[in-house]
């Protein structure tokens, strides 16, 4: 603390992401990363991008990006923001669209940015139980809210909702925007994104993060109706112009015209889901049932932190949540063939 902090500061709970470690030889499996790495077309995008340019500011709307996601998705550019990641897209949301005097609602096991941005603007969060088998009932959101976002595949579960029982929230709320953030939907899930020509209070996000193996690019966007986009773009004209620069730009757009790229990483993600999934199985593990690039896991006989402790003791680094219900579990993002194999001969000892 410090006499120079605003009185909002102090009180702020930030997010905590999971750890970069500068260490060698090191097996990642802790943040959901693609270990399959970004199409070499977009390499090449960025290096073409790399001129006397940059001394120009990039485009404020990234119109080009904007029209080859609208093309990809089939909508209208208009129904289309950009953000510095996903992240952001999701903080302008809270600040744009959440604030109505009454609670957001989200899952009790999701992902941990929610509650922050809630913290951020002052907004009222109410968390919503997960069933028993750590699934979304959409009858539990049929109550007054400011607004309702979940991940789908949720996160750190990896639990699915079929686009059915997405729509039935939908449906149930059009007085207020429900967020389906869809950080994971390419690793085996169908999007919302063909319900918001029918739903004008259905916003869904998504990320290059994650499938398309460009998180340290930090692009992200958002598919809605005209006027809930209309909503984003006022707050992101009050906050930073410019959230995509030029490479970022040029990249984004090179992901998305190389779809051969794209299908294999994710079928190659896929394919090693199951693999590793019925490893785990062998050793005692229960895993849930997941789509997304990682599992969350827990052994009938071992802590999950002491499990975590032991993979990082032989280089292999997963995540743990001491979080309520989930303490005993592993969230464990799926690698590379050999990595995933370093994983199970590691957790072999241990178990
Ligand atoms: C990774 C993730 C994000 C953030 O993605 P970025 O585009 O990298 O900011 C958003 N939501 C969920 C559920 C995620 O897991």
């Amino acid at each position: 603390m410090s006499k120079f902090w605003s009185s909002r500061v102090k009180d702020l709970v930030p997010y905590v992401p999971g750890e970069q470690p500068k260490i060698a030889n090191l097996v990642k499996l802790n943040t959901n990363e693609n270990p399959f790495g970004p199409s070499p077309r977009v390499i090449e995008a960025i290096n073409t991008e790399l001129n006397d340019n940059l001394r120009l500011y990039p485009d404020p709307e990234s119109e080009a990006l904007k029209s080859t996601i609208a093309n990809y998705y089939g909508v209208q550019g208009e129904q289309v923001f950009l953000g510095n990641g996903s992240d952001e897209v999701l903080a302008h949301i809270f600040y744009g669209l959440f604030q109505h005097g009454e609670p957001v609602l989200y899952p009790d096991i999701t992902y941990s940015f929610y509650p922050v941005y809630c913290g951020l603007y002052n907004i009222e969060g109410k968390t919503v139980p997960l069933t028993d088998s750590f699934e979304i009932d959409p009858k539990d959101y049929k109550q007054p809210n400011g607004g309702i976002i979940f991940p789908n595949p949720n996160a750190p579960t990896g639990r699915y909702l079929a686009l059915d029982k997405v729509e039935a929230i939908v449906a149930a709320n059009p007085d207020r925007v429900v967020v389906v953030d869809e950080a994971y939907v390419d690793f085996g899930g169908e999007s919302a994104i063909k319900l918001v020509g029918k739903y004008p209070n259905l916003l869904v996000c998504q990320t290059l993060s994650k499938a398309r193996s460009l998180a340290g690019l930090r692009v992200g966007f958002a598919i809605g109706s005209p006027e809930v986009i209309e909503a984003l773009n006022r707050v992101k004209n009050s906050f930073n112009s410019y959230p995509l620069d030029r490479l970022a730009q040029a990249g984004a757009i090179a992901a998305f015209e190389d779809e051969d790229w794209f299908k294999a990483t994710c079928e190659g993600v896929v394919g090693e889901r199951g693999w590793v999934t019925s490893k785990l199985e062998a050793l005692g593990f229960d895993v849930l049932p997941s789509k997304a690039n990682f599992i969350l896991a827990r052994h009938p006989d071992h802590a999950g932190e002491a499990l975590a402790k032991g993979l990082r003791e032989q280089g292999v680094i997963v995540r743990h949540f001491n979080k309520p219900r989930i303490s005993d579990f592993l969230r464990i993002t799926i690698g590379t063939a050999d990595q995933n194999k370093r994983l199970v001969e590691c957790l072999k000892p241990l178990v």
